[in-house]
């Protein structure tokens, strides 16, 4: 190993130093790394551990930042970005497959290698920006569907043992939005590939209004694995920009799950919000409602609003989306959350949690 003007070179890895985390969120803003390495293989991620922990510095590994805000501060660890590729279709028959996917790999271009075998189990995920690798963090989810439904395991270093290891789907502690991973062991994974199980299976009702119209017009009555994929993606180019053209980190806020009788309440005064029962999901408490963030966004006018003074706006289809237009730093972006965060309180009596992560976390 090495130092250079510009970083290290160890056996296998060239450690860039002071690099802008700005270009490692699709928001596109915060402040610098003191150290970014990329990891192409397995055995590198021991070697990147090794070089941190010489140097008693905290590591967070990412994938392409499509969830992440980091803050203006920056981190003074290493950044590991993983670039571990791979997609292995290891056992299949008439009814089942089974995949195991690179964590670096782009999390769309498994959906749609999965979908081409004519399985179901990834298809309403279709389109979703990241990578393998940060897919169970949160439990990605999308039209009523989540990744845990087709997890079997996946593979990762443990930053604990110093070692690779298994972690089955039921140790994943998966939940709306989250899991162990972004909860109770927030950094102790690095994740470097997953397993997915599909299965040849007829279509369950979808849920989704846009959905359902989609199929409607295309009079498409018994949709295959491809149909949905297909609607999904169309969908989601009408109502989503795309982060490689605007900077935005998807769906800045959770939906809230409230209680049957906050439901009613909600209903009472605003008839037309979309919402879904408990029984669409399994993870939610029996009688409870699932309400559309960016429905109560729009009731009071945040849909397509431009904020001047922080420079971010919500998208013109989809009020969840926070927008960079002209940012120049996360505090104006936190400024911003804080305005909606505020009127929401205020006029619903609800409190919206943010979805994409503000890191590094103190504890990092
Ligand atoms: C336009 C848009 C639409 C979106 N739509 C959806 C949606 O419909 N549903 C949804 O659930 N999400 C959505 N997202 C959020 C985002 O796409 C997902 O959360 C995605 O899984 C993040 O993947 P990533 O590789 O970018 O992870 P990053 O943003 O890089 O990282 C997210 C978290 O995972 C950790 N992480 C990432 N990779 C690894 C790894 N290999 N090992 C250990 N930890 C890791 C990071 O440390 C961080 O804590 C959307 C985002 C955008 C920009």
């Amino acid at each position: 190993m090495h130092a250079s003007r510009s970083g290290y070179t160890t056996n296998n890895m060239n450690i860039l130093e002071n690099v802008p985390l700005s270009g490692y969120s699709t928001m596109r803003l915060g402040g610098n790394a003191a150290y970014l390495s990329e990891i192409n293989q397995k055995i590198e991620v021991t070697e990147a551990v090794a070089w941190a922990k010489e140097r008693n510095l905290p590591i967070i590994m990412i994938g392409v930042g499509s969830n992440i805000v980091w803050k203006d501060e920056g981190f003074p660890g290493l950044i590991l970005v993983n670039k571990i590729m791979g997609f292995e279709v290891f056992s299949e028959d008439e009814e089942n497959i089974y995949i195991t996917a690179g964590a670096g790999e782009n999390w769309d271009s498994v959906v749609e290698r999965a979908v081409a075998t004519g399985k179901s189990g990834l298809e309403y995920l279709s389109l979703i920006p990241g990578t393998v690798g940060g897919a169970p963090v949160q439990n990605i989810g999308a039209y009523g569907h989540e990744l845990a439904e087709t997890f079997v395991s996946l593979e990762a270093y443990d930053m604990q043992t110093g070692g690779l290891v298994n972690i089955p789907a039921i140790e994943c502690e998966f939940g709306y939005r989250t899991s162990r991973f972004k909860t109770t062991d927030r950094g102790r994974f690095l994740i470097t590939s997953l397993t997915l199980h599909l299965i040849k299976q007829i279509q369950e009702p979808v849920y989704y209004h846009w959905l359902e119209d989609y199929l409607k017009t295309h009079q498409i009555t018994h949709p295959s694995p491809t149909d949905i994929r297909r609607a999904v993606i169309e969908i989601r180019r009408s109502r989503l920009p795309d982060p490689t053209l605007v900077a935005n980190v998807g769906s800045f806020f959770a939906n809230p799950i409230v209680s049957s009788d906050k439901y009613q309440e909600l209903v009472e005064q605003h008839p037309r919000l979309a919402s879904w029962p408990s029984r669409c999901f399994w993870d939610l408490p029996d009688g409870s409602y699932k309400v559309a963030a960016g429905a109560l966004l729009e009731y009071i006018g945040f849909k397509d609003f431009h904020d001047e003074t922080t420079g971010m706006a919500t998208w013109q289809n989809q009020a969840l989306v926070l927008v960079n237009e002209h940012a120049n730093s996360t505090a104006d972006l936190l400024a911003f959350k804080k305005i909606i965060v505020d009127k929401v309180k205020q006029i619903f009596d609800m409190t919206l949690e943010q979805e994409p992560e503000l890191l590094p976390i103190a504890s990092l």
